[in-house]
């Protein structure tokens, strides 16, 4: 099981920020910026590449909701995804960065 499903499971605990039937906001252990939070889909997905589009439709509505409850909506913010090898994903269970709380314009390539 990935590291992700254990947070998922409560086999490994998390700092969260928000939770649904479907997916999970937590901070990220090693956060790039004031704000990083991870939201995954607590189904077991490897990355972005695998997703069923129709999968970006309620996960957009959730990371909204994550926005607005870190009142990041008006400052802004970075929504960033990893995918293999060349993308830098190191857990390979699908998951969104938020990155927010100070200008994160410049921290693409930044963190590895
Ligand atoms: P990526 O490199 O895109 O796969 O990002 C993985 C992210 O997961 C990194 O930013 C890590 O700091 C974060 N991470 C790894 N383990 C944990 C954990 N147990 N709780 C919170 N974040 C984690």
């Amino acid at each position: 099981m990935c590291i992700f499903c254990k947070i998922v499971n409560k086999d490994i605990p998390n700092n969260t920020v928000l939770e649904s039937d479907e997916f999970l906001c937590f901070h990220d252990i090693s956060p790039a910026a004031k704000i990083h939070v991870l939201i995954i889909p607590k189904k077991h997905y490897d990355s972005f590449d695998v997703i069923k589009p129709e999968l970006m439709t309620n996960m957009t509505k959730f990371i909204h909701e994550v926005a607005s409850q870190l009142g990041v909506r008006e400052s802004g913010y970075r929504i960033i995804t990893n995918i293999g090898n060349h993308g830098g994903q190191e857990v390979q269970h699908l998951h969104m960065h938020l990155l927010a709380g100070e200008y994160v314009g410049k921290l693409v390539g930044d963190k590895k």
